[in-house]
């Protein structure tokens, strides 16, 4: 359980306590909540607990000798490749947020694990490189994202990344629209951090929440979609459907449409990845379709909200772009949140970062982390720039 603390972690721990003769946890691990994972490691007793935060490792020490617990508590970023390489792991929840979760999820596809892909920043950041490594390693690579998920249960069995052979069209991907849809430019410049993180059907971690508000989520989910189904960008539609019921879509050519449905509730697609292609009680409540009485769709306004075609350009640009993007929207949705830039910075910060970064193949994984700490500094230094310049920040 990589990123065990976060919402994904949590969702996807309440489903293995449903299951306990099923599964068994071997490592948890977080950034630097003591408190929470010190309290699932006595509930869940796994063999190792990983913090990558030093001193926050010490304390989680410290309080468990006082306990029965039989964990090993491991500290550091190098112990997170550890655990998800381990020979006694069969599947590896990648649940840490942004780019910090590169290393270890590419670690547990090389070393062929079921990889239950929840963190889709490092597929963005590395997406040619990471498929190859779970050619390579022999992996099993399920998608845990909901939309992902969906595609993934609405395309045939046997798909291996051909749309032709199997008479698909397109993939439709659905987005809720944020809680900021119908908003005008003028509107967003004002709207505040606690109002980009309530997201009106879904509750996640506030990073994902600020990129739901900003469509750089489903930008990232763009690119996600054509790493992992092998398409492009023309082939997917994104769908605003505000009730986040049908969770994506897939179109044949002979008209047929097939959608996953269901609450909007993580544990289903969790659940769907662990037991695969088996089915287990994920503790989800039915979908009540005559409570829900209705499914709305419209277009995106890519206009108003700049991040999904910043995604795109990324994607077609390919190399080392879309790390920037992924690197700048962390720092800029970062800075945000702690209040030191509009809403509407977001999108301007990240172009600045892609206009300025001169292009690179990204063949390595030397050159994606290189990619990734340059935009890091490049937008730190344009938004402390930025900042002193313009009203508008
Ligand atoms: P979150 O912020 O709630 O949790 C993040 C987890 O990562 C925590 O356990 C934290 O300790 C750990 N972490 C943070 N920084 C770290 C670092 N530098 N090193 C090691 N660990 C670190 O996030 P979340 O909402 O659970 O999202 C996790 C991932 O899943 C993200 O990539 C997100 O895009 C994706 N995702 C989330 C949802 C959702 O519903 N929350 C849905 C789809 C995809
Ligand atoms: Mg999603």
């Amino acid at each position: 359980m990589l990123g065990a603390t976060g919402s994904i972690g949590v969702s996807t721990l309440d489903v293995i306590r449903r299951h306990p003769q099923r599964y068994q946890v071997f490592a948890l691990t977080a950034c630097r909540s003591v408190e929470k994972l010190y309290h699932q490691v006595l509930e869940f007793q796994p063999r190792y607990a990983v913090m990558t935060d030093a001193d926050a490792a010490a304390e989680l020490r410290q309080r468990l000798a006082a306990t029965a617990v039989t964990t090993e508590v491991l500290a550091g970023a190098d112990a997170l490749v550890d655990v998800a390489k381990a020979d006694d792991v069969d599947q590896v929840m990648a649940a840490i947020v942004g780019a910090a979760g590169l290393l270890p999820t590419l670690a547990a596809a090389e070393a062929g694990k079921r990889v239950l892909l929840a963190n889709k920043e490092s597929l963005v950041m590395a997406g040619p490189l990471f498929m190859r490594a779970v050619e390579e390693g022999g992996a099993q690579l399920l998608p845990i994202d909901s939309e992902h998920n969906a595609i993934f249960q609405s395309l045939p069995g046997q798909y291996q990344g051909d749309f032709t052979q199997h008479g698909i069209n397109k993939i439709l991907l659905t987005a809720s629209g944020g809680p900021f849809r119908g908003y005008s430019a003028e509107q967003l410049q004002q709207v505040t951090p606690a109002e980009a993180v309530a997201h009106p059907n879904w509750s996640m971690g506030q990073k994902i929440s600020v990129d739901s508000a900003t469509l750089m989520n489903k930008g990232l989910e763009l690119i996600e979609a054509c790493f992992l189904f092998h398409c492009q960008p023309e082939q997917v539609q994104v769908v605003v459907h505000p009730q986040s019921v049908i969770h994506s879509m897939v179109q044949y050519c002979d008209g047929s449409v097939i959608a996953q449905l269901g609450q909007p509730d993580m544990r289903t697609p969790i659940a769907y990845g662990m037991a695969w292609p088996e089915r287990i009680d994920a503790g989800v409540a039915e979908l009540d379709l005559f409570a829900l009485a209705q499914l709305n769709f419209e277009a995106p306004d890519a206009t108003t909200f700049p991040c999904l075609q910043l995604a795109a350009d990324a994607f077609a640009a390919g190399g080392t772009l879309p790390a920037v993007l992924n690197a700048a929207n962390e720092i800029a949705v970062e800075a945000f949140l702690a209040e030191q830039i509009s809403f509407t910075a977001i999108p301007t910060a990240i172009r600045a970062a892609m206009q300025a970064h001169t292009w690179q193949a990204a063949d390595s994984l030397d050159d994606i982390l290189q990619a990734d700490d340059w935009a890091r500094h490049f937008t730190r230094d344009w938004l402390a720039h930025a900042c002193r310049q313009e009203d508008a920040f």
